[in-house]
């Protein structure tokens, strides 16, 4: 945010809590959680049309060229949420079959659609090529399978090369994707690799896009910015050796960072796109059309795990809420609590915030290993029998990505939002899964299969 601006208050952060508010009261008295569903997931449709309208403003406000934003599917692989960014103006960044499928179910236009695994086999570069989607490939040998797959058949896809420019690392390793060792693209300080790639795109002229994906979660907006720098330069340079404008379009990626410490959204889609105009002004005087790929971004801060304190207890003279949500929607929290701490909020057994003076607590998980643990030692109105405990800031990656131990069901995943009378009212993005439904995926229908061996 500009220093200058100085807000009072975080408006769009307070009328973001009274939304969240508003569904986990109402989630209450409809039954979404409770006895029955002791564990739910909510998403804030208000909120997720914001983020959109957000990123797309912020983009046009910095360029006049054409920018497809494409969301990043595996930020939350839901058709239902998809369709909804689709009629936001949103495309979608698939990365395998089953994303493509769910981006396909979804309505998303071919020509707003990018291909992105770094695994892509030849029957899944022949449906892309053939659909028109454009793709990104990863490494020289894909490109060779492309050069096979062009000539046998003529494509509308764009095809561009991913680079990683080998900007460094961000706070949490798992997730850096520009490291010198990354698994992803083709790294461009390796020796040679630059003449190479120069060579590449001289000999392919299909070849028409340059992608880059230099961070996520923890890597800093400068290095972010710095990444797509770098990848520009290598554009400016093909273009100028091959005497026209071969490159025409440059996907940036996603990767900006969210904040998982308070209910303000920081940093904006709009800080990042003036720190772009501000790094490399070039990039967005109208040369280059643009792809983004933003995922987590768009919908973390619109998901909330609600879930019901079963029990309560003290061991050790520490004091221990178990509730219905633990590693099976929040593994990455449940295994690397240090890299992906999340909020909980506290509500009574109406749904209410909870207030009353702060007690450390462990707010537990259902599932049978000592670790499955949401929050250790954390400050909270003292959580009893019934009352909601809810995991903020979840919309993406979290949920949506269900861990199946202890055959634990998947929850159910409800969109909000409120009437012209008020009333919040929910429809199901993703059904509860059944017991029934765990035995038949876990084998059932082929209960005497071993019996003739
Ligand atoms: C995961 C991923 C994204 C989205 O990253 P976020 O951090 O969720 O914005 C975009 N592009 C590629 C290639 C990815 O792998």
């Amino acid at each position: 945010m500009d220093a200058t601006t100085a807000i009072p208050t975080d408006l769009p952060a307070a009328a973001a809590v009274a939304r969240r508010d508003a569904a986990v009261r109402a989630a209450v008295a409809q039954g979404v959680v409770g006895e029955r569903a002791p564990v739910a997931a909510l998403l804030d449709v208000v909120g997720i049309r914001r983020s959109a309208a957000a990123l797309r403003s912020a983009f046009a406000e910095v360029t006049a060229a054409p920018v497809l934003h494409a969301f990043a599917v595996k930020a939350a692989p839901l058709v239902p949420v998809l369709r909804l960014l689709r009629k936001s103006g949103i495309g979608a960044e698939a990365a395998s079959p089953g994303e493509l499928a769910l981006a396909r179910a979804a309505g998303v236009k071919p020509s707003h659609t990018v291909l992105d695994s770094p695994a892509k086999t030849p029957a899944e570069l022949r449906q892309a090529l053939a659909l028109g989607i454009a793709v990104n490939a990863d490494n020289p040998q894909e490109l060779a399978r492309l050069d096979t797959l062009t000539r046998s058949a003529p494509t509308r896809s764009a095809i561009g090369l991913r680079v990683n420019p080998q900007t460094g690392a961000g706070s949490i390793g798992a997730l850096s994707t520009a490291t010198a060792t990354s698994k992803f693209g083709v790294g461009l300080r390796d020796t040679g690799a630059r003449e190479w790639i120069v060579r590449a795109f001289l000999d392919r002229p299909w070849l028409t896009r340059l992608h880059t994906h230099s961070g996520s979660q923890g890597v800093p907006l400068d290095l972010l910015a710095e990444g797509v720098r770098q990848v520009y330069e290598l554009a400016e340079e093909i273009n100028h050796l091959a005497g026209r404008r071969q490159i025409d379009t440059i996907d940036i990626g996603g990767g900006l960072p969210v904040n998982f410490d308070s209910d303000s959204e920081t940093p904006t889609f709009s800080t990042y796109a003036r720190l772009l105009q501000r790094t490399v002004p070039g990039l967005l005087d109208g040369r280059y059309a643009l792809v983004t790929e933003f995922g987590r971004s768009l919908l973390a801060k619109h998901g909330t795990i609600v879930a019901r304190v079963e029990y309560t207890k003290a061991a050790g003279n520490r004091r221990i809420a178990i509730t219905h949500a633990g590693a099976q929607v929040a593994a990455r929290t449940v295994y690397a609590p240090e890299s992906w701490p999340l909020r909980i909020a506290a509500y009574d057994t109406e749904g209410r915030p909870k207030t009353g003076g702060a007690v450390a607590q462990d707010v537990a998980g259902p599932a049978c290993f000592a670790g499955d643990l949401l929050a250790e030692n954390r400050p909270l109105p003292l959580l009893e029998p019934g009352d909601i405990a809810a995991a903020l800031d979840t919309g993406a990656y979290y949920f949506a990505h269900h861990y199946a131990y202890n055959s634990l069901a998947r929850p159910g995943i409800h969109g909000f939002a409120s009437g012209t009378d008020g009333q919040v009212r929910f429809a199901t993005i993703r059904s509860p899964q059944t017991v029934e439904e765990i035995v038949a995926e876990s084998g059932g229908e082929h209960l005497r299969t071993l019996d003739v061996l």
